[in-house]
Parts: C-alpha cells; structure tokens; sequence
C-alpha cells in the first residue's frame, strides 16, 4: 500500500479525531523508525513517550513474543504470576505499597480519581466534593479525566462534566485560597507534559505537601508522562520531595505495548474494597510482561542511570542551541523530558524536522516538544539536534 492507499482508506473508515503527518511508518530499530519507502527517520518523540526502550528492542521483542506463545490473557477472575511481581517492583521504586492495573493514562487517572472519592465515602465525609487541578493540565480523555483538564477546547464540547473541579494557576497564593476541609483531591502532574513542558515550582511542591498536611487531601501525582526514569529519577515527584497518596503512570510502562496504573498508599488501599473497580484486559500477562522487562532494563541494566547521565548533557545542548537561535525564547524541562518554547511557528518547525527526517511535535501551542527514546545516546542527541537546527534555519529562510 503506498501512503495515498492509508491516507485514502482512513479518510473513508477512520473515525476523524487525529490529525496525522502524512507520513506512514512500517517498522522501526533502536531510535530510528522507517517508512514505507524505508526512508530512515531519527524519533525524538518515541510515539509520545510510550517507546521508552524505543523499536524492536530484542529484549522486549523475545519476552512478549514468548508470552504471546505461553499465555496472553486470563482476565482478573484469576490469578497469575506476573502482577504481583510488577506490582512488588512499583512498590519498591515509589513507596506507594498497592498497584491497581490499567491500560491507558487516562485510565489510570480515572482510578486515582475514583479510589481519591472511595477514600472519602468509606470515611463518611459527604462534604469532600471539590477537586483542585492546575492551569495546562492534562490528565487524559476520558470523563473524570478530562474533567481536571485544564484545556477548554477538549473540554467545552463534552459538558457537563465532573461537578466541583477548580482549575488554579500554579502560586503557592492559589492554591493556599483554593484548598480547604471540602477538598476531595488535588491532582498535579510534577512536570506538566501537553501543558507544556512546566515543572512544577519547588516552593509549590512543598505548599502542596503542607495544605495536603493540613486539610488532609490526598494527592494525586500524574506521572504518566513524566514518570518512569525519563527525568532521571524513578519518579520526578521524587525529585521535588512531593508526597503523593496516589500516582498515575503509563505511556514508558510497556515499551510501547498499553499498560498503566495507579499506585496508592495504605491510606488509600485500606478503603478499597472488592468490586470497586475494574478492568477486564488490566495487567494481562502480555503488558506485565512487557512491563517488567521495561522495569528490569530501568532499573537492574543501567537505564535509569545512563538518562541522569546524560539528561544535564542535553540540557546544556539545548541552552546552547537557545543562545543561538533568537526564535527559542525558553527551554524547560529535565532529563529526556524537554520543551523549547519558540517565537515562530511550530508547525513549520515539526514539517521542517519531518523533511529532514526528524520526529519532534508540537505541544500546547507555541512549544517544541523532545521526548526521545530513553536508550538514545549523547552522539545521538547531538547528531538530532544539527538536524534540529538545519529545520529552524529553513523555516527562518522561508520567512525572510
Ligand atoms: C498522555 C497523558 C495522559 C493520558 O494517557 P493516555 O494513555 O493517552 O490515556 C494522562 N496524563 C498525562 C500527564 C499524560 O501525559
């Protein structure tokens, strides 16, 4: 099939809620992804975040395989062996002691959201109606989701939604106004992702550590983009000394094969009880699988250590790259996690980097968003960022 064949058979049958590069990928190695002509492209994006270990990475080729051949899928009316073992790794990285399996990050939102309110009911406080998020947040899709995504776009066409939600600017003033004795939840994303690229103040952090203290709201971190080593931490709430009752994570989960979830605390934990929630394909055998060779890899082989390595590396490539280009007015971001607000138009940016074979994208308006596979090398890096380059200067010629 050629590219106008795809083009033309989704136009037809696909539902229109994407709009695609008109580019088609067939197979992909390490941080390169090919498309149908094989034309080489480098992916600093890794399908937003989710390629952690970025394309057929042979470790994660022979497990899931393996397990495809062995045993995919028994539903949770069973037992087997691989989620308490996935779970056990979480615990061991977070802190947060109980795991609840999902698919998406919106799914996992949608359960700390929830087991946040059965907290509150177990307790019989019908007073704990209010949620506080943050402006540029993005925590997924999906009602409860969305309903705390700060985007007025996503969310207008699908009102009414959750009753309650506040959404405050990031000020220690804000949020010290917003909270009170009937606030059921704060969600936060330690460093906003769609919103951005913005990681949260450190004196916000800790004014969310004292309020939560405080009013004893339980906080909920999403992680699921920032998560999973991509800052150089296991956690980036970690990093920002954050004590979070419940985290969401996702996307670098599985290496590219869905898999999410909603770590809790006992606080949490013991006020969930059997049939509260659910999900029929959450932790099969195929994405636990996938997820702890991810974990392994992270942890136990180095990964984890080469982006802490390297991620300050990039930053001072990428401070350096802002300096000379008058079009990058700020660069935010940590570890493999980076966003360079610019002063031009983005999407000319994204098609110029796509014409010289790079992946980057847009997000929230006016920001170019890396986020590359977490195994990229430092040489890597700095061969993309030429490209990069090579894409500013072209869009800046066409201009002048
Ligand atoms: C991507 C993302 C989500 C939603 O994840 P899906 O897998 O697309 O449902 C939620 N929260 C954050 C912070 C994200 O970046």
């Amino acid at each position: 099939m050629t590219t106008n064949d795809v083009q033309h058979l989704e136009a037809g049958h696909v539902l229109q809620t994407y709009r695609r590069a008109p580019v088609v990928f067939t197979r992909g190695q390490g941080i390169f992804i090919y498309d149908e002509d094989g034309q080489q492209y480098t992916d600093l994006i890794s399908g937003i975040g989710a390629a952690s270990l970025g394309h057929s990475h042979p470790g994660l080729v022979s497990a899931i395989a393996d397990q495809a051949r062995t045993l995919l899928h028994t539903s949770n009316l069973f037992f087997h062996p691989l989620q308490g073992q996935l779970a056990r790794q979480l615990a061991d990285m977070s802190g947060l002691s109980r795991t609840f399996f999902c698919n998406s990050g919106a799914e996992a939102v949608e359960a700390c959201l929830k087991f946040a309110k059965r907290h509150w009911h177990t307790r019989g406080d019908a007073k704990r109606t209010e949620i506080i998020a943050l402006e540029h947040s993005f925590h997924g899709r999906t009602f409860g989701a969305l309903s705390t995504t700060s985007s007025e776009a996503y969310r207008v066409p699908f009102q009414p939604l959750l009753p309650g939600v506040q959404f405050i600017p990031v000020t220690v003033d804000a949020l010290k106004t917003a909270v009170s004795s009937s606030t059921q939840a704060i969600i936060v994303e330690p460093i906003q992702g769609e919103g951005g690229i913005r990681p949260l103040p450190q004196a916000f952090a800790e004014a969310l550590n004292e309020v939560c203290a405080r009013f004893d709201v339980p906080l909920i971190a999403d992680e699921v983009q920032c998560g999973l080593g991509r800052t150089g931490k296991p956690f980036y709430y970690q990093k920002l000394g954050l004590q979070p009752d419940l985290v969401a994570i996702g996307k670098a989960l599985g290496g590219g094969v869905p898999v999410a979830a909603a770590l809790v605390n006992e606080r949490i934990a013991s006020t969930v009880s059997y049939g509260d929630h659910g999900s029929t394909y959450g932790g099969n055998l195929l994405s636990c699988r996938a997820a702890l060779v991810f974990l392994d890899e992270l942890i136990n082989k180095g990964l984890l250590d080469h982006v802490a390595t390297i991620g300050p590396q990039v930053e001072k490539r990428l401070r350096a790259l802002a300096e000379r280009r008058t079009e990058i007015v700020e660069v935010r971001g940590q570890g493999l996690m980076w966003g360079l607000e610019v002063n031009t138009d983005v999407d000319a940016i994204v098609d110029a980097a796509r014409n010289h074979r790079l992946l980057i994208n847009r997000t929230s308006g006016s920001v170019v968003r890396l986020l590359p596979p977490l195994i990229i090398t430092l040489e890597e890096i700095d061969q993309a960022l030429e490209t990069l380059e090579a894409a500013f200067t072209d869009v800046a010629n066409k201009k002048s």
